[in-house]
């Protein structure tokens, strides 16, 4: 079979853009170029593994976990059903954390990924800053599993630990960052996400909290003297998880950050920072 025919057979099935990409995808090419080479043999296993994922994505799976990748701030992170597929709120958060780093500390940083799923965050913090040192925290151990290919991918030094956020963990660090679980189990989302993503990695209790409280009541005992706390959040969240910071800590500053489409989707502590 041709590109050509493998376009026309996902025709039927699937968005064409998204047939592209898969193509493009199992064919090592952009998908641009696929339409210069229509005529192009496909080897007969790529052909059938096409059909087979077209199909996957009829069926309503989301096409990051057909691929098995995504990009995350420049580099490729394996994904499958048992983490969140990264979001570009996250890379925003990502952004903003690194910044702030070069920003306050001079030294290299201790840094903790909190519910690390993929562990996109913190193993984007460790290429792009050379820390001194990063754990990556999942209460689930299958996520551990993906994390830990990554790690490989991305030749990691980073420790991987299995525990209910801070449950496991003694260590001070410069640096606490986590994008947890923040939909209330009420909320109405996204077919393709609540029959897809992991529940663990989504939910958070009947206000969507749940993760931040159980989170900041232990950041007395974690924080460095000196100390940066990172929070992906709810776009209606703010306020509640001010009051919950401000009734935990003392002499802290919390900044809320918009994120480009100008909702509220990132807080940050600063601990003799400012
Ligand atoms: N830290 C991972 C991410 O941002 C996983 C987050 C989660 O599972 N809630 O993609």
């Amino acid at each position: 079979m041709t590109i050509e025919n493998l376009l026309f057979f996902a025709k039927g099935h699937i968005h064409s853009d998204h047939a592209k990409i898969l193509l493009a995808e199992n064919l090592s090419k952009n998908p641009l170029e696929l339409l210069n080479c229509l005529n192009e043999e496909v080897p007969q296993d790529i052909v059938e593994l096409y059909k087979k994922e077209v199909l996957a994505l009829e069926a309503g799976q989301p096409l990051q976990y057909v691929i098995g990748n995504v990009n995350f701030y420049g580099n490729h992170f394996l994904v499958d059903k048992n983490v969140l597929i990264p979001r570009f709120e996250t890379e925003e958060l990502v952004e903003n954390t690194i910044n702030y780093i070069k920003e306050h500390f001079t030294e290299p940083v201790d840094i903790i990924d909190l519910g690390c799923g993929s562990g996109v965050i913190g193993l984007t913090l460790e290429q792009k800053l050379s820390p001194k040192s990063v754990d990556l925290i999942d209460i689930s151990p299958q996520a551990l599993t993906v994390c830990h290919q990554n790690c490989g991918l991305l030749n990691s030094k980073a420790t991987l630990i299995e525990s209910d956020m801070f449950a496991k963990v003694e260590k001070k660090y410069d640096v606490i960052i986590s994008n947890p679980p923040y939909i209330k189990t009420t909320e109405d989302i996204e077919p393709i996400v609540k029959n897809n993503e992991p529940s663990l990695a989504l939910y958070a209790g009947e206000d969507g909290l749940d993760c931040y409280r159980k989170i900041i009541k232990d950041l007395p005992n974690h924080m460095k003297d000196r100390c940066l706390v990172a929070f992906e959040i709810g776009n209606t969240q703010a306020s509640a998880i001010k009051q919950l910071i401000t009734s935990t800590l003392t002499n802290v500053i919390v900044e809320v950050k918009k994120d480009l489409s100008g909702r509220d989707r990132m807080l940050f502590i600063f601990k003799n920072l400012k």
